[in-house]
């Protein structure tokens, strides 16, 4: 059993609020969100951040900002999202598995 979070939420081992899945993504709501939608992306291979993608991640990479819109459109956000990935500790990551935010819906800071 894998102790990474996300890999254990991935396999439903852990649940959570479903936004989207496919063979290599799934998407589902922050547990603490940060604005009325906050879901992430995620991808179920294991990956610890964008600081350890290579060039074989070029796919998932696109695959996954490709997405963004369609699931924030799906989620209400017709105005427009906005994305956060943050990177290593120095970028303020909590859990260790590439994860993109899409927030939106209320009042956002700028950055
Ligand atoms: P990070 O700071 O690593 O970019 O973001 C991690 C995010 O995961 C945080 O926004 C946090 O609220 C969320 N999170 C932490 N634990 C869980 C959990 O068990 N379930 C869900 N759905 N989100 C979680
Ligand atoms: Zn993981």
């Amino acid at each position: 059993m894998s102790d990474c979070l996300f890999c254990r939420i991935a396999a439903g081992e852990i649940p959570c609020r479903k936004v989207y899945e496919d063979d290599e993504l799934l998407a589902f709501h922050d547990i603490n969100p940060a604005a009325p939608v906050h879901f992430m992306i995620v991808p179920k291979e294991h990956v610890d951040s964008l600081g350890e993608c290579h060039a074989r991640h070029e796919l998932l990479l696109g695959r996954i900002l490709l997405l963004a819109p369609l699931l924030a459109k799906e989620q209400g956000l017709s105005d427009g999202f906005k994305t956060v990935i943050n990177t290593g500790k120095g970028g303020g990551q909590v859990v260790m598995h590439l994860h993109v935010h899409v927030i939106g819906g209320g009042k956002l800071s700028h950055l």
